[in-house]
């Protein structure tokens, strides 16, 4: 059996203020019998207070990207080594915003995730189609070539300490969720790629949905057979939908 993992991806979101708020509702009503591990992605300024507040708790830390590199001359990245030395267990890295907004490839997403690999962060590796994709009968080719260009560069193995999250982009933050089959076919399928490469490993690594999950709609994509939990943006700042979100699992 794959426990459940629910992870909240905060993206440019917060302040000192609603951040402490928001960490002192999720530490007060998170339901620690549930069988689920919760992660909370936080923009990086944030992590040392996060990790701080949270020590102790049942909630990891998380951030929403990592370098491709290890150290020097890489203005504007965080090393995985940074990362950890503050506590962060997670790292999201190709969410469909860094791969539209900012034109990451997949050779520099698969760079991130073998970085964070390295480095001892689990990479939530994001994978997901346009609307455009989906349309023309192209969801399971975009989805298999992210996928491809992360296993060809890191090896099947690597994903015995990763996460897959796909995300298509057309529900992400546009209030369309996928329908809970939509969601297991995809997930199916890429459990079946993954199949073909290593069987122990596909049934071990956990693949979570995210695109407009909701407190009301969690539970029937948890309930799917390959849908391991949950990648939730906007509904993860608001802490009773997130601990409803949390809470669906199992
Ligand atoms: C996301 O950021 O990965 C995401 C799934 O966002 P939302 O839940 O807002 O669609």
């Amino acid at each position: 059996m794959r426990r459940a993992l629910v992870v909240g991806n905060w993206k440019m979101n917060g302040t000192r203020d609603s951040v402490r708020q928001l960490l002192a509702d999720l530490k007060a009503g998170l339901d620690v019998g549930k069988p689920v591990d919760v992660a909370v992605c936080a923009p990086f300024v944030f992590i040392p207070e996060v990790a701080e507040q949270l020590k102790g708790s049942a909630i990891a830390v998380g951030s929403q990207n990592v370098a491709d590199q290890k150290s020097g001359a890489f203005t504007g990245e965080i090393s995985p080594a940074m990362l950890v030395e503050f506590g962060v267990r997670y790292a999201i890295v190709g969410h469909s915003e860094r791969r539209a907004v900012y034109g990451e490839t997949d050779a520099l997403v698969a760079a991130r995730y073998a970085q964070a690999i390295e480095g001892g962060v689990i990479p939530i590796l994001c994978v997901g189609e346009t609307l455009e994709q989906r349309e023309s009968g192209d969801t399971f080719k975009v989805v298999k070539e992210q996928l491809d260009a992360v296993l060809d560069k890191a090896g099947v193995q690597s994903l015995g300490k990763a996460v897959i999250a796909y995300a298509p982009v057309w529900a992400i933050g546009t209030g369309k969720t996928a329908t809970s089959q939509q969601a297991q076919e995809v997930h199916e399928f890429i459990r079946g790629e993954i199949r073909k490469r290593d069987a122990a490993v596909a049934e071990k690594v956990q693949i979570l949905y995210g695109g407009s999950v909701k407190a009301d709609n969690a539970a029937e994509l948890f309930a799917m057979a390959d849908i391991d939990g949950g990648l939730i943006g906007g509904a993860s700042l608001d802490p009773k939908a997130f601990l409803t979100i949390c809470h669906a699992v199992g």
